[in-house]
């Protein structure tokens, strides 16, 4: 069938696949960020965008204090008497000494404890011999050594987080330490999606031969959820046109939408020609291996991603293309992919046009590290993605690859947890 549009779009020579780079930049540069804002307590903000700077309304820490256990005392008093000195007292943590430190004293001092007027140095108490009121110092530290001064950290009216900040645990527990307890984040994007396809079955049923289980789905569910975005499950929407408008005109109150299936040129493929009629498509089809049919367009408020329903198809262009302009929705800045070369440890066969994503994992405990592409190559085989760690990026000229050749390797998992030995 031709593929034709009320938006005008028409696939042939002049909508030659896009280049991944350029498809990259140009959905990016399309998304309008969510503007609106709300408060959250700090214990629901991980994951959130700051909509406002964060600024220290107080130092951290917020006053002088010791980093050993050990006795606290004037350098140049020690310089100048010797190390022989008086403990006048002590400093604990939630507990300081109440008085001043004098020519000859020191204060016995633990860790976190604030550090008198009268100190400027402390001893460790290894570096030291001890008894109950007299110290000696068997090896003076350096002056000012031991002490955090007040605001090392952060000095009040300093910028603690930028807007625009996703916030990572350790900027949940750097904004702790500032005492914010509520800050203002951006509304989290809310994303519809759903499947395309006469032969998807529910995954809590039996399959007859020919059907099967729409697994995309709960693929791009899990992807929403992990970016800490508000999914919209839609279900499955069979391939006819009338099906296809409704769910659209229900998608289209979203921020984002993001479908499988239906949008290449077979004879059941309608979600260009709706896309086309609702909305408006920005461009179709990009250059890469496995992902090539691609729709990306405008649908009312929504932003509308057409994703090819081969499932590694779907979870390749996901995360290439979906998820760096869900983060950009999100207020946030996408990050430039990490790459780097690896040898690979086998022949990587490949025809010049496209560029490739092969799926591979890294090996580290070799030497020298390289990289394995995962055996089975198709798209619809999801045990490739399953499997992998990392892609093989192998650009659009490039022919076959010999074993040992440097090749450019993209990670795009976390490596918290190993894979069982007998996977
Ligand atoms: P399509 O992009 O609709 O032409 O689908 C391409 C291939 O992906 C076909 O083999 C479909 O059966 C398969 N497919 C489409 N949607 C899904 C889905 N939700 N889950 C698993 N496989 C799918
Ligand atoms: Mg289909």
């Amino acid at each position: 069938m031709t593929v034709s549009t009320q938006s005008g779009f028409r696939p042939g020579a002049d909508n030659a696949p896009m280049p991944l780079a350029e498809a990259r930049r140009r959905i990016v540069a399309a998304i309008q960020p969510i503007a609106e804002t709300e408060r959250v307590a700090l214990e629901q903000a991980r994951g959130r965008v700051l909509a406002r700077p964060v600024i220290a309304g107080v130092d951290v820490p917020s006053a002088a204090n010791s980093s050993m256990d050990g006795f606290g005392f004037a350098h140049a008093h020690v310089d100048r008497d010797g190390p022989r000195l008086k403990i006048v007292g002590q400093s604990l943590a939630g507990h300081p000494f109440a008085g001043s430190v004098g020519r000859g004293q020191c204060v016995r001092i633990m860790t976190g404890a604030v550090v008198p007027p009268g100190v400027d140095t402390v001893v460790m108490q290894e570096n030291t011999t001890a008894n109950s009121d007299e110290l000696v110092i068997d090896t003076c530290p350096a002056l000012g050594s031991n002490v955090r001064p007040a605001g090392e950290d952060l000095a009040r009216g300093a910028l603690v987080l930028a807007r625009g900040s996703c916030l990572r645990p350790a900027d949940i527990a750097l904004l702790a330490s500032v005492g914010s307890a509520d800050i203002e984040v951006f509304r989290r994007p809310r994303v519809a999606f759903f499947s395309t396809g006469d032969e998807l079955r529910p995954i809590d049923g039996p399959i007859k031969p020919g059907e099967i289980y729409d697994s995309n789905r709960y693929g791009l569910a899990a992807q929403i959820e992990a970016l800490g975005m508000e999914g919209v499950n839609m279900g499955v929407v069979g391939d006819s046109p009338a099906a296809l408008r409704a769910a659209f005109r229900q998608a289209r109150e979203c921020d984002a939408v993001v479908t499988s299936g239906g949008v290449s040129v077979g004879a059941a493929d309608f979600v260009l020609d709706v896309l086309g009629e609702q909305g408006s498509v920005d461009f179709w089809r990009v250059a890469i291996k496995p992902g090539k049919p691609l729709a990306f367009g405008t649908l009312g408020n929504a932003r509308f991603f057409g994703l090819p329903g081969n499932p590694v198809s779907t979870a390749v262009t996901f995360v290439q293309l979906v998820r760096p302009a869900l983060v950009r929705l999100s207020g946030a800045i996408p990050a430039e992919p990490i790459r780097f070369t690896l040898p690979t440890a086998t022949r990587l066969t490949k025809k010049p046009g496209r560029e490739h994503f092969l799926r591979a994992t890294m090996d580290w405990r070799c030497q020298p590290p390289q990289v394995i592409a995962v055996e089975h190559q198709g798209s619809g085989v999801m045990r490739s993605m399953s499997r992998a760690d990392a892609f093989i990026v192998l650009p659009a000229d490039c022919s076959d690859v010999a074993e040992g050749t440097d090749v450019t390797v993209e990670p795009f998992a976390q490596t918290i947890w190993d894979r069982p030995p007998s996977d």
